[in-house]
């Protein structure tokens, strides 16, 4: 996904991060030359995937804020100091982001680790749509058919599902919705 594509500010800037540090072209590749490019960048992707996977704390936008520095300051060229400069407008512009990301809400629904698909029982209609779709096979439930009673019902095996999002897209009833971890978290603290 290009940053272009990505609606979620820190997705976008691990993705144009990842695509400079991993990058053949000579034109945009990192080369490797100074270190404070070279470890700060691949550091800043690792530290960005820790937010993403829901391990963030305060603490990782210190160090990113340092990583910013060290690479504007250190970078021998544009290519270096213009990434640094996208990781500072990530933490200057989009500060309140970081913050939910590390409460562990992605409210663009972006960093799959963050989130969880279930399915609403009272909506659920026993059309099988939504497990026909699936690549994962992670959708359960039997189908409806006419003249016929106790089907069992629709749910989501979370081991096995990817958070794609191919469910929610066919479900023609709006059953199935996405939780937030932490809103897990916290229902299951308070059960
Ligand atoms: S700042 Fe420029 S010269 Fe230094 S490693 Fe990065 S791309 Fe190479
Ligand atoms: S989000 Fe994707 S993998 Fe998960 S249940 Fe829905 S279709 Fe299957
Ligand atoms: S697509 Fe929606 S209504 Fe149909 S079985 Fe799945 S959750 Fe139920």
């Amino acid at each position: 996904m290009s940053q272009q594509e990505s609606n979620c500010p820190i997705n976008a800037a691990r993705v144009t991060l990842h695509e400079f540090y991993y990058s053949e072209d000579p034109k945009t590749m990192m080369c490797s030359k100074c270190h404070p490019c070279k470890l700060g960048i691949y550091d800043a992707i690792k530290l960005i995937e820790t937010i993403q996977a829901g391990g963030g704390d305060a603490g990782h936008m210190t160090l990113l804020r340092r990583v910013a520095d060290d690479v504007k300051a250190g970078g021998m060229c544009k290519k270096g100091k213009d990434n640094a400069d996208i990781l500072a407008a990530l933490l200057n512009e989009h500060a309140e982001d970081l913050e939910q990301h590390i409460k562990g809400v992605c409210t663009s629904r972006e960093c799959t680790p963050l989130v969880t698909y279930e399915i609403n029982a009272a909506l659920c209609t026993n059309c099988d749509k939504c497990r026909e779709v699936c690549p994962s096979f992670a959708v359960e439930g039997q189908k409806k058919e006419p003249y016929r009673t106790g089907f069992l019902p629709y749910r989501i095996r979370q081991k096995r599902c990817t958070h794609c999002g191919e469910c929610i897209t066919v479900c023609p009833e709006g059953a199935v919705y996405v939780v937030e971890e932490k809103e897990l978290e916290r229902h299951e603290v308070g059960t």
